[in-house]
């Protein structure tokens, strides 16, 4: 079932900054900044994780960043032990590659929530198709727009106005007039900055 509760929670559990609250998450008021320790009555007393415990956490963290359930998940996993690669690197950069992922990346969706429902309500297009399946595979080359009829959403000028502050992926390109951004290349390791050791989810798939 999907989470649905306060998101700023989800961070908190994990320690870390997920990026789930679209402009919050880069002011001061980000409470992972304010409150740097988990929720809850027991939030504040040191707990130290198993083996099994710090892998279950990962993959809880991994799934929280972007926003896919845990039968998803499983099915990622599985499809990228079966490709020749480094299993745990495989798996994130086709996270990175589902289609929310990219809008949120281009700065079209101000977090990856946001990003899906823009793809869910058939804002979104790709190679000039309207696309409105959120864990849509896009591939290198793809362009990737808001639709015509959807440019003028003030949500959107809101984002693609804050985003253009911060730096773009360098495997993304982005045009700020047409609103439209392409795919240069699938991303490497380094240049996917989510904070997950994706070895200990690869370690508690292949328990
Ligand atoms: Fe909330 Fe964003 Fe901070 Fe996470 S990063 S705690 S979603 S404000």
């Amino acid at each position: 079932m999907r989470y649905t509760g306060p998101v700023c929670r989800l961070c908190r559990r994990e320690g870390e900054k997920l990026y789930l609250k679209g402009d919050k998450c880069y002011t001061d008021k980000c409470p992972v900044q304010r409150r740097g320790y988990a929720p809850g009555q027991h939030g504040q007393s040191r707990k130290k994780l198993s083996e099994y415990g710090l892998q279950l956490r990962m993959k809880q963290r991994l799934r929280r960043v972007y926003g896919v359930s845990e039968r998803q998940m499983e099915n990622y996993y599985r499809s990228a032990a079966r490709k020749r690669g480094i299993t745990g690197e495989i798996l994130l950069q086709t996270l990175e590659m589902r289609l929310d992922n990219i809008v949120f990346r281009l700065g079209i969706g101000a977090s990856r929530p946001q990003a899906r429902q823009l793809v869910m309500h058939g804002h979104i297009s790709v190679n000039g198709h309207k696309v409105d399946i959120p864990s849509y595979e896009v591939k290198a080359g793809d362009v990737i727009a808001v639709r015509e009829s959807s440019r003028n959403l003030d949500l959107v000028k809101i984002n693609v106005e804050a985003a253009s502050e911060r730096a773009l992926p360098e495997w993304l390109e982005f045009d700020i007039e047409k609103i439209e951004g392409r795919v240069l290349a699938v991303p490497t390791r380094e240049q996917i900055d989510v904070p997950v050791e994706e070895h200990l989810v690869v370690e508690y798939y292949s328990r």
